[in-house]
Parts: structure tokens; sequence; C-alpha cells
């Protein structure tokens, strides 16, 4: 399976916006450093429930129906991306800063001009996945 484009990321969320745009950028930095394709089996743990949370879904295929996506909503623009089997994976963090008076589509472009090594940051995990899952 590849990778929904960014189109069909906003087309899930519904509107164009920044958040999706760096949910779209967090989650494709965080499946690349996985290895990871639309798919395999993963388990994600979201730290948010916004806009950015769409994207994530649309591009990890980890969904709250499917169980494999857990929101604990702690306003941090952070995901927890493992590899179901094993439970290891990367905590993924974005931090950009998008200036102030751009319009939503102007905010979204600056999001993805941005070079993803350098507004992304990933560390190593392992985690324990709920048998239930
Ligand atoms: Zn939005």
């Amino acid at each position: 399976m590849s990778f929904p484009t960014f189109d069909e990321c906003v087309k899930f969320h519904g509107h164009l916006c920044g958040g999706v745009s760096m949910g779209y950028v967090l989650s494709r930095y965080a499946m690349d450093k996985l290895g990871a394709q639309p798919g395999d089996p993963l388990y994600c743990i979201a730290e948010f429930q916004n806009c950015l949370i769409d994207a994530i879904q649309c591009m990890t295929g980890c969904t709250t129906g499917k169980k494999n996506l857990v929101i604990k909503d702690e306003g941090s623009r952070a995901i927890t991306l493992v590899n179901k089997d094993t439970g290891e994976g990367y905590h993924v963090t974005i931090d950009i800063k998008v200036p102030d008076g751009l319009s939503k589509s102007e905010a979204s472009e600056y999001i993805l001009a941005a070079d993803p090594e350098a507004v992304c940051k990933a560390v190593p995990v392992k985690i324990d996945i709920p048998a239930k899952h």
C-alpha cells in the first residue's frame, strides 16, 4: 500500500489547516523512522486530540475503530508509534512555530516546506501493548 497524499489527508479531515499539515509531517516522519508502510501492524498513542489526529489516522492506518489508536489528550504535539507485534518504535514530536498572520493555506505551505529532520524529533521506545489490542 502506498502512502496517502497530503490532499487525501485534507479530504479525510474536511478542511485545509495548519493542524492537518503538522499531523501529516509528523506521521510521515514517524512512519519513515519506523520503516513502516500503511497497512503494517502498528499501534499509536497520540498525545492530542485536534486537527493533527486526522492526518495521523490517515497516514498510519491506526484508528480508534481498530483500537490501535489511543488518544491521551495532553495537549502536546507528540505520538508514540510502534510495531504492534514487538512494541518497539518511536516517540516522535513536532515543534514548529508558524508565523502570526498567515492564512490557513499559507500556514500549511509553511509547514509542508519545512525540513522534517529539523522540526521533528524521534526517540526510540519500547512499550507494552495491552493484550486485548
Ligand atoms: Zn483542521
